[in-house]
């Protein structure tokens, strides 16, 4: 009766992408042969802010196993609306926001997509625009809360940056009050995100057409090396007063992958439509996991509020942000300067956060595996967190070997 399904050959498979910056012993996971064997300095320091408030949870005298809230920790969801919309929101101070604690992001996304299938009123077909490419898990995600996935365009391999009068062009054409899925910084798997004065044009031209955003943010911190910066579209979009929902996770920039620690933000019109929202949001978590887990969201509560591990945990997000662009910087030397490697390269140092769309195809990405074993998706992205200075060349000259 079950159809057996092989997970590899499903064409919504996951890709691995669970390379952490801050090196989780999970990430070291036995196909990837390329990982940091030796940690660089940097990172053998990385997350005190992590570690002590550990140490404050565990000895405080309010650490218990009981059930949290159906929304979740309500100062958990208040400190994580406030990382992302900034403290001086005006949504967050006219309570026109509402949050519910998620099981990390990709809760928060199927959440959200399960929220719209059920309440948004779409003018057509119930369908969703994902940018091309977007992350491997998004189709699968909105099709399950039967929300049909379409495309619109993004990457362009012919420059390997960003197609902004294709994306321009798609939200035109797309109907009225249609639903655009947006990556709000260091877009996965491309590591291209539009220029502020390009997000600009976007939020225009989607007031105008009347379309819903959901924002996805996975990756906070890790365009720029600061929180503030990578929250500039969905601020911007925020303030324009344009219908949205944000996903939000602390898997990758908190280093939290394995505790699910997430949320999702709805900012509405006013707090009775805050009130509508939550009680719906309430019933749908309340049949699927009924209270979010407590204890990565107490932790991020420790690091959020309190002024000392905030500030070490932005010194540790720029402080990995600097170490993938010195990777970034030096790959490029050695492809274009030491290796005299044929093709284009510098999107090498014009992309960001963690991944790398190298622009090679299937057929290298195969060979990369079988001779080097430097294991990356077959859509060509490789994630920069996983090299250091011990592997960079060795990865680089296989690099060079494929694409001759
Ligand atoms: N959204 C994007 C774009 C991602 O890349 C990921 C993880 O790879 C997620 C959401 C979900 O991550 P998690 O559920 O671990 O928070």
């Amino acid at each position: 009766k079950y159809q057996l399904l092989d997970p590899e050959a499903h064409p919504d498979r996951g890709d691995i992408d669970q390379y952490s910056p801050y090196y989780s012993p999970l990430e070291a996971r036995k196909e990837i042969h390329i990982v940091l064997q030796a940690l660089e300095p940097a990172e053998k320091h990385a997350r005190q802010w992590q570690r002590q408030a550990t140490q404050i949870l565990l000895n405080s005298d309010t650490v218990n196993h009981e059930y949290l809230p159906i929304l979740g920790h309500p100062e958990f969801n208040a400190a994580a609306a406030r990382l992302i919309l900034g403290p001086e929101s005006s949504a967050i101070r006219e309570k026109r926001v509402a949050s519910v604690q998620t099981i990390s992001g990709t809760g928060a996304n199927h959440l959200g997509a399960l929220f719209l299938s059920k309440f948004y009123s779409f003018r057509e077909d119930k369908e969703v625009y994902l940018s091309r490419p977007t992350w491997a898990n998004h189709p699968a995600i909105f099709r399950d809360a039967g929300i049909k996935p379409a495309e619109y365009p993004y990457f362009d391999p012919k420059t390997t940056g960003l197609d902004f009068n294709g994306l321009l062009k798609a939200l035109n054409a797309a109907p009225e009050r249609s639903v655009f899925l947006f990556h709000a910084c260091a877009h996965n798997p491309t590591g291209v995100d539009p220029t502020q004065e390009q997000w600009k044009e976007v939020a225009r031209v989607v007031l105008e057409c009347k379309h819903f955003v959901f924002f996805d943010c996975a990756y906070q911190g890790f365009g720029s090396g600061n929180f503030d910066q990578d929250a500039f579209a969905v601020r911007y979009f925020a303030n324009l007063g344009i219908p949205l929902l944000i996903c939000q996770s602390f898997a990758k920039n908190a280093g939290l992958y394995g505790e699910r620690v997430g949320a999702l933000h709805f900012v509405v019109e006013d707090s009775e439509m805050v009130n509508r929202v939550q009680s719906q949001l309430s019933l749908m978590q309340r049949t699927e996991i009924c209270n979010p887990p407590s204890y990565g969201a107490s932790l991020m509560i420790l690091i959020m509020n309190n002024p000392e591990l905030f500030e070490e945990w932005k010194q540790d997000i720029l402080t990995m942000v600097n170490r993938i662009s010195a990777m970034r910087n030096e790959l490029y030397r050695l492809l274009t300067e030491e290796f005299k490697t044929p093709g284009r390269w510098d999107h090498i140092v014009k992309q960001v956060g963690m991944f790398r769309y190298t622009g090679i195809g299937p057929k290298e990405s195969r060979k990369l595996v079988e001779i080097a074993h430097v294991y990356l998706t077959e859509n060509g992205r490789v994630s920069l967190a996983g090299l250091n200075t011990h592997n960079i060349r060795y990865f680089a000259e296989h690099l060079d070997k494929v694409v001759r």
